[in-house]
């Protein structure tokens, strides 16, 4: 590495750019972090809040890994707990067809997961809130945390370690020919070896001004967070989502559909409150407009939502890839750059093990990323 500027500068204070910052910078890396807004200001702080399996075999060891480091980040005291059992997942529908291909794919893909159909009598003793008449997969998996907590502490662990965050500053690849030089931070250049673009759904922006290069975009939802102090104990969701994002299919997820805008229910709990969801927009929405919906929506599953008083409303945008799998590794065509982008529904369940992933690329280890993550499947930017 050279002496002057830094070792490595990281775009994004979410939960990939604050992980790989800490790994980074923990391997003895000078690193420094710059964030256009607050730390976790984007979906890293406004999201559901669970830690759960991608049901997706290539994302699977991802998840794995994030796991263990959460477990090492809990122990590390910087403010990040999680719990040492999953809460467990229930996929429910009003029909019995999507729970119970659901739970057959999910058993055939991942035979080490634990999972039971319930319906009547067993789920209602299990669930008592839950509404009558509703099928379920229930699958051992499911951890819920405070939706910044990851974030927050990883970025303790980094400015630990020596990393300079520096907060409210935009940033841009600063190139020359095809090597990037370091970064250009509000007009001021900030030399470096390397640069990380871990800037979620504004990565090709950050990445590629020219706006030509374009394989991750944003992807809206809209949570409603509410009292809930005698809910459910398991984390829920629409037996129809796992069908619908196609990630239990074990394929490839199916393309993203830019104009799509969908809805479907999730639930998890934390403490006395439930983050309630959720929406899939291709735009920026106006939250206060889909509270009734979502909340209607939920009521269908457990009715006593509606009457729950509702402690606010999050929305953010999912960073999602053309293909559903993140970016992670060395750009195409561009010495000195990486990123590390494109979580989507998964960056919490997913970020930290990709970005200790990319962290390996830069540092020049002896690492192998699958070529289903490689950003090169995209092409390169212009
Ligand atoms: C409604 C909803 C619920 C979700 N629930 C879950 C869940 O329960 N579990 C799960 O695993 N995942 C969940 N997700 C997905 C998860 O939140 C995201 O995948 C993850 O937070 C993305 O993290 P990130 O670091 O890639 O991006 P972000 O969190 O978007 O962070 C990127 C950061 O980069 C900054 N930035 C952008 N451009 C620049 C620039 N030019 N210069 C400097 N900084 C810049 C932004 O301000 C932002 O802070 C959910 C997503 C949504 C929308």
């Amino acid at each position: 590495m050279t002496g002057s500027g830094a070792d490595v500068v990281v775009i994004g204070g979410g939960i990939v750019g604050t992980s790989a910052a800490a790994f980074l910078a923990s391997a003895g890396a000078r690193t420094v972090l710059v964030e256009r807004e607050g730390l976790a200001s984007g979906a890293s702080g406004a999201n559901s809040g669970v830690v759960q399996h991608p049901l997706d075999p290539v994302l699977a060891d991802l998840y794995r890994s994030t796991l263990a480091l959460y477990g090492d980040l809990a122990a590390a005291d910087a403010g990040f707990r999680i719990g040492s059992e999953p809460a467990g997942m229930l996929y429910v529908s009003r029909d019995d067809g999507p729970v119970r291909r659901l739970g057959a794919q999910i058993g055939a893909l991942f035979p080490d997961l634990d999972v039971g159909l319930l319906e009547g009598r067993p789920l209602a003793l299990l669930e008592p809130t839950l509404a009558p008449g509703l099928h379920a997969c229930r699958v051992g998996i499911g951890y819920p945390v405070a939706p910044a907590g990851s974030t927050y502490a990883y970025a303790t662990i980094a400015e630990r370690a020596g990393a300079a965050i520096r907060l409210g500053r935009s940033a841009t690849v600063d190139l020359r020919g095809d090597r990037a030089v370091g970064v250009v931070v509000d007009g001021e250049p900030v030399a470096a070896d390397a640069v990380l673009v871990a800037a979620g759904p504004w990565t090709p922006e950050a990445l590629d001004p020219s706006g030509r290069w374009r394989p991750i975009r944003a992807r809206w939802g809209v949570v409603v967070e509410v009292d809930l102090p005698a809910g459910p104990r398991h984390v829920l969701e629409e037996a129809e989502i796992g069908e619908a994002i196609g990630t239990a299919a074990g394929d490839r997820p199916p393309a993203f559909e830019p104009d799509e805008a969908v809805e479907d229910f999730s639930l998890v709990p934390l403490g006395a409150a439930a983050s309630v969801g959720s929406t899939f927009l291709a735009r920026e929405p106006d939250p206060a407009a889909w509270v009734e919906p979502l909340l209607v929506r939920a009521s269908g599953f457990v009715p006593g939502v509606v009457d729950a008083p509702i402690r606010g409303t999050r929305s953010c945008a999912r960073p999602q890839s053309l293909d559903g799998r993140p970016l992670v590794g060395a750009v195409p065509g561009r010495r000195g750059l990486f990123v590390c982008a494109g979580h989507g529904s998964w960056g919490i369940s997913t970020g930290p093990g990709a970005a200790r992933l990319v962290a390996d690329v830069i540092r020049g280890r002896d690492v192998a990323v699958p070529a289903a993550l490689d950003p090169g499947r995209f092409g390169g930017p212009a």
